[in-house]
């Protein structure tokens, strides 16, 4: 494990962190880039974790298709592979934490039963758990799971592209930290790998800004400090909905791109704001990386918002939006 102390300036240790649960596609990509570009142009490491939490859906094959797809762009990651799979002690460890500081309480609700007495939020919105066994178990019920307190808990904390948020963490409600399963949740997870692992630079695409404020209160009440946060615009498809790993039109899969990795990259690079000059345009993948990795300045990355700039990358004719996953140009 690597020690933080606080008096000399941090070097960036930033990660990337897929889920074996489908192959990498491009929407992936520019979390990987993304997350790559800002942890080397600082001259920093860049971790690789399994985020392999959800055995259900997690299959190796998808393990080793995302290892040789990061290879075969050249995206080579510092130190050994994690898994969250080999954290459970680690987690459970946080877990007593929370539990020594009354952060923490038994919940016996189903999820039926919360939908049920939640006020019904706007469509794909969350349901917001509405407090119902935080003063104790009603008589005869039986703990499910463990959620964390939220009430009147105002977050703040600064994100690269979106500047500073602040936000009334109840909004979403107690959240679970361990599942009536038995499993930690991906939240509390998170905030324990990226602790033991040093991880000071979370790069990542915006569809997880909303698990972030809840990151950050697990983050205060563990005593840790907060790593720096940059959420990346996600790339939209055709259809305006976010990419999906079902969706094959967009898979980088073994075979699915072959050839194509360098062209991609190029694609990803303009994507978080970084335009390759025309000489490099037909070199490969290590060669762009490492023009990148100096050119780079974090500051660049479009601030506009994903819709528009993925409606414009795809009526450029950069990409064919269905049928293919080839570069027209
Ligand atoms: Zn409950």
């Amino acid at each position: 494990m690597m020690e933080r102390n606080g008096a000399a300036p941090a070097s960036v240790i930033g990660r990337f962190a897929p889920s074996p649960t489908g192959p990498l596609h491009i929407g992936s990509l520019v979390a990987a880039v993304g997350s790559w570009l800002m942890a080397k142009c600082a001259g920093g490491q860049w971790l690789l974790r399994i985020d392999d939490l959800d055995r259900p859906r997690c299959r190796q094959e998808f393990e080793d298709d995302i290892l040789r797809t990061l290879e075969r762009f050249g995206l080579c990651w510092d130190g050994p592979i994690t898994r969250q799979s080999d954290n459970s002690a680690a987690y459970a460890a946080a877990f007593e934490r929370l539990q020594e500081l009354g952060a923490v309480y038994p919940c016996s609700c189903s999820r039926a039963e919360i939908a049920r007495s939640a006020s019904a939020p706007h469509p794909g919105e969350e349901i917001p758990y509405p407090g119902s066994c935080r003063n104790g178990l009603a008589v005869g019920r039986e703990p499910r799971a463990w959620r964390l307190r939220t009430e009147n808990v105002q977050i703040v904390f600064d994100d690269l592209r979106h500047g500073r948020i602040v936000t009334a963490l109840d909004r979403s409600g107690d959240f679970v930290v361990k599942r009536a399963e038995g499993f930690f949740a991906y939240q509390l997870a998170v905030v324990v790998d990226d602790h033991l692992t040093g991880v000071n630079q979370v790069v990542r695409g915006d569809d997880l800004l909303d698990s972030t404020p809840r990151q950050v209160w697990l983050h205060q009440l563990l005593g840790w400090p907060l790593p720096a946060y940059c959420h990346l615009p996600l790339v939209i498809g055709p259809d305006g909905a976010k990419l999906s790993k079902r969706d094959n039109t967009v898979s980088l899969a073994d075979g699915s791109v072959a050839g194509k990795e360098s062209e991609l990259l190029v694609w990803a690079f303009c994507y978080l704001g970084l335009a390759v000059p025309m000489e490099l345009i037909g070199t490969d993948c290590h060669e762009l990386l490492a023009w990148a990795a100096s050119a780079f300045r974090p500051d660049q990355i479009p601030q506009i918002p994903a819709s528009s700039l993925s409606a414009s990358v795809y009526s450029s004719k950069l990409m064919v939006p269905s049928g293919s996953h080839f570069l027209t140009r």
